[in-house]
């Protein structure tokens, strides 16, 4: 079949849109007719070649749509079914089976090796094969073939153009506070970096009662919005040291912490604002190969915890309906990060989201 994908083809340079042949769903997938997807960090990080993603390729990974055709496989779900779409996973290997698919030992094969696991790619054209299956899915495509068990069946009256992020952005920022720090009512958290994924973690933090929310960033709009959707404390960490000022607010440091920049002296400052055993965790992507210091003389009689947290230690399946349900009742506003684009803008997506002035693009086909 003939469809409209978004392709990257080089570092730095602008996704073209093309029209390309997309192969028929295998048996363990969901063909999607895509309505909808966000623009991520990681989808811009991958076309600038941080990780080695062999090129040309469809990225998009926040994808939500209909289910249109099902492999023979497929089990759970029929045609007309309104789909979120998580990363993907074995299944089958231990961390699968414990309980963290976001651990699956075949997460970067089966979400960074954009072919499926027999090396066959869905998107071609004149000029050959086109990377696909990116996060198993490929959602800047208006038609895709997804891996079926990465999908999540969302109800009927849902916002399906809104809920795409829920697949990686929101889940992460949520997820690394709700399923990894877990913190308490009446608790305090710091979090570094007012993006996507930063200012779900806030929501997160305040669903779950933490009483101090303290967000640290370098942009001062971002710090104002924050204040808006409940933080109770912001720290221009350009003009205030955020370790200090951490400490003062909660009185000798922060229960909980989130790092959602990457920056290695960022990282550094979460440690050092944890309260006696706080726990902190890192999900901001950093280059292959980067280091970031840590006290370690300072540190150990702290007994803080440092997790490293992908997609937010999430089930998608378990945990992408709870935050659904979380935002119906109003109590993650996670909507009020987003801005929607025509397919057509895709690339004006990208830049708002570098230069900061939108937090959560989403792609509307
Ligand atoms: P974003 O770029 O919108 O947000 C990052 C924020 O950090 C910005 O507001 C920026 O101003 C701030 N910042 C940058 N340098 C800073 C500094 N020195 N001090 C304080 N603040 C600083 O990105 P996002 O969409 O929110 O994503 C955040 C990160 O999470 C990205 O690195 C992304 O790749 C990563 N990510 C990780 C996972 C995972 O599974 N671990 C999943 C999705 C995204
Ligand atoms: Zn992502």
């Amino acid at each position: 079949m003939k469809t409209r994908a978004a392709i990257a083809i080089a570092p730095e340079t602008d996704l073209e849109i093309r029209e390309v042949e997309v192969d028929e769903p295998r048996a363990d997938e969901l063909r999607v007719r895509m309505v909808a997807s966000g623009v991520c960090h990681t989808d811009a990080i991958i076309r600038d070649q941080w990780y080695p993603v062999p090129l040309p390729v469809v990225l998009g990974h926040e994808g939500a749509g209909i289910v249109e055709a099902m492999g023979s496989d497929v089990q759970g779900f029929a045609e007309g079914d309104k789909v979120v779409i998580g990363p993907a996973f074995c299944g089958r290997c231990e961390q699968c089976l414990a309980g963290h698919p976001m651990y699956c030992v075949n997460f970067y094969d089966r979400n960074f090796g954009v072919q499926r696991p027999d090396g066959s790619k869905s998107f071609s054209d004149a000029q050959g094969p086109i990377g696909s299956h990116f996060f198993g899915q490929s959602s800047f495509a208006e038609l895709t073939n997804v891996v079926a068990h990465g999908a999540v069946k969302v109800p009927d009256g849902v916002p399906l153009e809104i809920l795409g992020p829920l697949g990686c952005g929101i889940m992460t920022g949520s997820g690394a506070v709700l399923n990894v720090l877990q913190p308490q009512p009446g608790s305090s958290i710091a979090v570094f970096g007012t993006g996507a994924v930063g200012m779900a973690g806030m929501l997160a933090a305040k669903a779950a009662g933490a009483t101090t929310i303290i967000m640290v960033d370098i942009v001062p709009e971002r710090l104002d919005f924050a204040k808006e959707l409940g933080a109770t404390h912001t720290v221009n960490s350009k003009e205030t040291d955020p370790v200090e000022a951490i400490k003062e607010i909660t009185g000798g440091g922060a229960n909980f912490a989130l790092d959602t920049t990457g920056v290695p002296p960022v990282f550094s400052q979460m440690t050092q604002s944890l309260a006696t055993r706080g726990h902190g965790a890192l999900v901001g992507a950093a280059k292959l190969g980067t280091e970031a210091p840590f006290a370690i003389g300072n540190l150990l009689l702290t007994g803080i915890k440092v997790s490293m947290v992908i997609e937010g230690d999430a089930v998608p399946k378990e945990f992408i309906p709870r935050l659904v349900s979380l935002h119906a009742r109003g109590l993650f506003p996670f909507d009020k990060l987003i801005k929607k684009y025509p397919f057509e803008d895709i690339n004006r997506a990208f830049a708002d989201s570098a230069d900061g002035s939108t937090l959560k693009p989403v792609i509307v086909f």
